[in-house]
């Protein structure tokens, strides 16, 4: 699979006359080579030749070299010493006077000092070369999504027939957490938990507020799992929901279903966008609605496609993305809805499958 994910990659390069790809920390270079490298000071470099008949060379630092696990078809091991100067140990494996695309989450410093080591060489982004790839998921890569959203699934369906009420938001926030954990995902990516008006703002960090009855509360959390991120939103009305939580949560779910059914192959994110937005603005929430209705998901929780106005990408057989439209009156409530969807051949997937409505708990 990582040979030819690299194999890809080196097409890639060729069309855009890109001669190496340099990739350190972040999500490209786990999804070319399986392994991902610890943040540190310490230099992790992918070298990667557009020429088939030069290798890959992956330079680490000795003592992380044991969890590299090797892939003798897609790249080479090059582990430098405490002593080395790691720089010069990637420079002498550009070609000169060549273009190399480095990763876009490459700290600064490396790439000040590559640029002092290699004068001649043009740099620019890696994405340009990954973004085409990683934005197609294949088989196993949509497989390993759904298996994060059936763990996400049970969380929510569980957190329907739990107590809310005189718990804090950091108490259900904490829940989510181990909840995701507990359930096979590696990492907790974010657990928002927004209870009555504090809902109002989309990405709200969990306090203390304590949840009373007549409170709507916004579950919004995703984890990582064998390399694949999951994200879900679902509402739970603490007792029954005041009317007019009831009629916009009915206009959300309109929205929402509008969004995913317009996900087919062909149609441009920007659409899907509309299509959620038609039916927020057309019942008089418009204003309501401040933020875009998906982001692309795989190895990061957000990337490519976005599907926001003003993206005019066609929506290819496996893009994977949020469709998310909310709905926020300040001072009174917050609404959102999400699941994840694949674009496909035979129409939108959903990956997620948890009950949409909008929950009644104690
Ligand atoms: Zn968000
Ligand atoms: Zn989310
Ligand atoms: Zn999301």
């Amino acid at each position: 699979m990582y040979g030819e994910r690299i194999a890809r990659a080196r097409a890639r390069m060729r069309e855009l006359g890109v001669d190496v790809l340099l990739l350190s920390t972040g999500p490209d270079l786990p999804y070319l080579t399986g392994y991902e490298a610890m943040p540190l000071e310490r230099l992790t470099m992918l070298v990667l030749p557009a020429g088939v008949d030069r290798e890959a060379m992956l330079v680490v630092p000795r003592l992380e070299a044991p969890r590299v696990v090797e892939r003798p078809d897609a790249f080479t091991v090059l582990p430098w010493d405490e002593t080395d100067d790691p720089i010069s140990v990637v420079a002498d494996l550009v070609p000169p006077a060549s273009t190399a695309a480095i990763g876009d989450h490459t700290w600064a410093r490396f790439v000040l000092d590559l640029q002092d080591a290699l004068p001649e060489v043009r740099f620019r982004r890696a994405v340009d070369v990954t973004g085409p790839l990683r934005i197609v998921k294949d088989a196993a890569e949509i497989e390993a999504l759904r298996a994060a959203a059936r763990v996400v699934d049970d969380v929510a369906a569980v957190m329907r027939e739990r107590p809310f009420s005189g718990r804090t938001e950091l108490d259900v926030h904490r829940e989510l957490v181990e909840r995701m954990l507990e359930g096979g995902h590696e990492r907790a990516n974010f657990a928002i938990v927004a209870t009555g008006p504090n809902a109002a703002s989309p990405h709200h960090d969990p306090t203390g507020r304590v949840i009373v009855p007549g409170d709507v509360v916004l579950c919004d959390f995703g984890g990582t799992m064998h390399g694949y991120c999951s994200d879900i939103t679902r509402m739970f009305a603490v007792g029954s929901p005041a009317p007019e939580v009831r009629e916009a949560y009915a206009v959300l779910r309109e929205a929402q279903e509008a969004g995913v059914e317009s996900a087919t192959v062909g149609t441009r994110c920007e659409d899907v966008d509309a299509a959620t937005r038609r039916v927020i603005v057309d019942a008089g929430y418009g204003e309501y609605f401040v933020h875009r209705t998906g982001h692309g998901i795989g190895t990061e929780a957000h990337e490519d496609p976005y599907v926001v106005a003003g993206n005019d990408t066609p929506l290819v057989a496996g893009h994977a993305f949020s469709v998310e439209p909310g709905i926020y009156v300040p001072g009174r409530f917050g609404l959102r809805l999400e699941d994840i969807v694949v674009a496909t051949d035979a129409g939108p997937e959903r990956l997620n499958h948890a009950a949409r409505d909008l929950a009644t708990v104690e």
